[in-house]
């Protein structure tokens, strides 16, 4: 199926040599012509080198460093000036999953896991000062709300979450993409506020699971008003992410056995996932057909045992965006928030 224009990822983490060349080839089989990925500083020379011009960069904290706090704070400030010194970023990605109060508790933990925290605020005005825009994660599924972070005292309430990133909103005025519909896929009207509210917010489509269960969820009328909508204001991202451990490549000594790298264990594996996101977001997007999802999505266990287990995949309700919207999320929308010529 041809797109109806080249598609960019604004959205994906694309790690690894040989993945990153697999990763190529599926998205060029579905029409995506750049991407933007977000990887640890020391990844990117490896990236820049496999993808050429095909890649463009986050700035994004080391999640791996031995010592967190420094990499979340300080260390932060100096990756983010060297993302955009030596590979040209654009963008500071500002993580603020709920998981983040499990790595930082007690005294001066607000700094850093309040979205308008010390550091924060201090890694803000360093992307000003440079010339950058942002991108956030902010919240987590609904699912995720009523399973793993159902100890309010902990992880408070959902919709606390959006207090300090509206904060930041309002004081610094650069472009701010909010990543996977914002957290809230599940609620198009709380996002039509949000939106309202804050001229400069932009919303991408990335988290391509997540948002195949939940878009999917919604009357269709619902959700192409809400894309007509904010045409212009919604950005396509898919959240893959490619590691070399998915083409059969050993593991590294600092990387430890996780659920991610066991997705796949050869390059047509390695492919046959990367290709999955854009198909199904494609599919989603472009058609309107009504059939299961082709990716298994374990938070249907999760919230309910009975009727799902791991391998259950959600009903796919395909949305159908008219061209113009479709090629505003494709492609259009993406050159009017890289304010500086790229
Ligand atoms: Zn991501």
């Amino acid at each position: 199926m041809p797109a109806p224009c080249p598609i960019i990822d604004i959205h994906a983490h694309i790690n690894g040599r040989r993945a990153a060349l697999i990763y190529k080839e599926a998205a060029e089989l579905y029409g995506v012509s750049r991407v933007y990925t977000q990887v640890r500083l020391s990844e990117a020379p490896v990236v820049r080198d496999a993808l050429g011009d095909f890649a463009r960069f986050v700035a994004f904290p080391d999640f791996r460093a031995q010592d967190r706090t420094h990499a979340m704070t300080k260390g932060y400030l100096d990756d983010i000036r060297a993302f955009r010194e030596e590979h040209d970023a654009r963008i500071v990605k500002l993580w603020n999953a709920p998981r983040l109060r499990d790595f930082f508790r007690g005294p001066g933990a607000a700094d850093i896991v309040e979205f308008d925290g010390a550091w924060r605020v201090k890694q803000a005005e360093l992307a000003m000062r440079l010339g950058m825009m942002f991108m956030v994660h902010v919240a987590d599924p609904d699912t995720w709300f009523r399973t793993t972070y159902a100890d309010a005292s902990l992880y408070g309430a959902k919709r606390d979450h959006y207090r300090g990133l509206e904060v930041m909103l309002d004081r610094f005025p650069a472009p701010w993409i909010a990543a996977h519909m914002g957290g809230w896929p599940e609620d198009l009207d709380f996002l039509d506020g949000l939106m309202e509210r804050h001229a400069n917010l932009y919303l991408d489509t990335s988290a391509t699971k997540w948002m195949v269960r939940e878009l999917s969820a919604h009357p269709r009328e619902r959700v192409v008003r809400f894309f007509a909508r904010w045409r212009g204001r919604i950005l396509f991202g898919s959240d893959i992410v490619t590691l070399d451990e998915h083409t059969g490549a050993e593991r590294p000594a600092d990387v430890r056995a996780s659920a991610m790298a066991d997705l796949a264990s050869s390059p047509e594996a390695a492919f046959d996932l990367y290709a999955s996101r854009y198909y199904a977001l494609r599919r989603l997007f472009e058609t309107d057909g009504v059939g299961p999802s082709p990716i298994a999505d374990p938070d249907l266990a999760m919230t309910d045992a009975v009727r799902f287990n791991a391998y259950s995949s959600p009903i796919l309700r395909g949305i159908g965006l008219s061209e113009p919207t479709l090629k505003s999320l494709y492609h259009a929308a993406v050159q009017a928030v890289e304010i500086v010529d790229g």
